[in-house]
């Protein structure tokens, strides 16, 4: 595998690697990698000749310092893992490549970001978009993948490409999680066995969320019953808990598509953050 912490001689590795016509994958994560990342890995493996992976800890993106400070950095596991994938290239740039000045563009996603994540971590999508915008100009991949846990995400980054006219084609993988259901997650490491064990908790919300929605249950009530069960456990939070339309994230108070939908969730499990979400077809089975 070729490890690349600067942008220009990778840059002129990969202009290399096009020339040849090979096509490459990128999936850009922030490492402490997890059978998550290496569905997505195995996924770049498969549609492209050249796969990079980019493991970047992006401080833009962070509006709570503690959290950055806090996130896992397992840089020389995550190279092991990489290798043991057979990914082609790493990029671990450093703050100062990524950053040589102090970012003045702000990006606005209207609506898809002012909801959820948007709502509780302002400032969190522009850093997102500024830094994947980034890497799009500096690998300028054929396929990127990115994971449909952070479905909100992959939304603004879609519309992203598409505004800006990337010439690219992004792709949402479904998320791995847990035998107890719970998603996998880099933070996932900070918590405890105890801790680990009550993190199901979204999972069983969204579950249990989706069979009443299903059965006919209004809305406000399936919200009432998932705020109870957090409420009736001990160390874990509902930040919240809202049902989508899949596509435009407009939030629902009732339920009044039945396809395309998508229940989403976040809370605190101690003080680690976890999100999660389902989606949801209420017309099928
Ligand atoms: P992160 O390192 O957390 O920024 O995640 C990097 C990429 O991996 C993002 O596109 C995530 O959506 C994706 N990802 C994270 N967790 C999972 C998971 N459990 N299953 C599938 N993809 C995931």
């Amino acid at each position: 595998m070729e490890i690349f912490r600067e942008i220009h001689p990778l840059k002129a590795f990969l202009k290399k690697i096009r020339l040849q016509g090979k096509s490459i994958g990128l999936v850009p994560t922030m490492g402490a990698l997890h059978n998550g990342h290496l569905s997505l890995l195995e996924a770049a493996k498969r549609e492209n000749s050249v796969t990079v992976c980019s493991i970047y800890i992006n401080p833009a993106q962070f509006n709570n310092p503690t959290d950055l400070e806090r996130y896992p950095r397992t840089i020389d596991t995550d190279i092991e893992l990489l290798k043991k994938v057979e990914c082609d290239i790493l990029f671990c740039p450093e703050n100062k490549e990524m950053y040589p000045e102090k970012p003045v563009i702000h990006f606005d996603f209207g609506h898809l970001d002012s909801v959820m994540e948007g709502k509780f971590r302002p400032g969190h999508f522009s850093g997102v978009a500024l830094v994947v915008a980034k890497f799009f100009n500096i690998v300028q991949p054929n396929n990127v993948y990115f994971g449909q846990k952070d479905w909100q995400q992959f939304s603004i980054i879609k519309r992203l490409a598409d505004e800006l006219m990337f010439d690219m084609t992004l792709h949402s993988i479904p998320t791995v999680r847990e035998s107890g259901g719970l998603a996998q997650s880099s933070r996932n490491q900070r918590l405890n066995q105890e801790e680990r064990a009550r993190a199901t908790i979204f999972y069983r919300a969204l579950t249990e969320a989706s069979t009443l929605l299903k059965t006919g249950a209004h809305l406000a009530d399936v919200k009432k019953k998932v705020q109870m069960m957090f409420k009736q456990h001990d160390g874990v939070r509902l930040e919240y808990f809202e049902l989508a339309e899949r596509t435009n994230l407009n939030l629902l108070d009732s339920v009044e598509s039945a396809n395309n939908l998508i229940l989403c969730i976040a809370g605190y499990v101690g003080d680690v953050r976890l999100i999660d979400n389902m989606f949801i077809d209420l017309s099928s089975d």
